[in-house]
């Protein structure tokens, strides 16, 4: 999940196809193995019809938005409330890193107060959803979490 504009179905697609495509903003969600949710303010609320039987959260972040970084700390601690999610891991991708004004991971951990989460295993992976670059390593340590 993530809000629009982050990447997700980049990221999806990449994952699924080996390509990148051209995508339009998310309406309602794609189902692969993973959900890609519309981030659109109107659609946040839905969030939660998903959140039974997940294993792991992927937060999609547009390492370049920091006028909204806040929005997705907001929405991330108040989503790992959720009783549904109780031993759900987290994986961010820092996404964009191609880009020059890309926040780092370091900073962006700082931003959404990564460190003070404390009932769920997370990790930062920095991450290129065009290239691909990132994505597989991210994957990986689901994998490794969730066996
Ligand atoms: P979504 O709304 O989160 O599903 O975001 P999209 O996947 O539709 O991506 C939004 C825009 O960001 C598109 O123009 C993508 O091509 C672009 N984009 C996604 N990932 C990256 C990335 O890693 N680097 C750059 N430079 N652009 C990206």
């Amino acid at each position: 999940m993530g809000l629009d504009n982050a990447g997700k179905t980049t990221t999806l697609y990449k994952l699924h196809l080996g390509e990148a495509v051209t995508t339009a903003p998310t309406i309602g969600s794609n189902v692969e193995e993973v959900w890609d949710l519309g981030g659109q303010e109107s659609l946040r609320t839905s969030w939660a019809t998903y959140y039974r039987g997940t294993h792991a959260v992927i937060v999609v972040i547009d390492s370049t938005d920091r006028a909204r970084i806040n929005i997705i700390k907001d929405e991330l601690f108040r989503l790992l409330q959720h009783g549904d999610l109780e031993g759900a891991v987290v994986l961010v991708f820092a996404n964009k890193q191609d880009l020059k004004d890309a926040m780092s991971p370091a900073e962006i951990t700082d931003a959404l107060s990564l460190h003070s989460i404390k009932n769920h295993d997370w990790h930062i992976q920095a991450s290129c959803a065009i290239t691909g670059e990132g994505l597989y390593d991210g994957l990986g340590w689901i994998a490794q979490k969730v066996a």
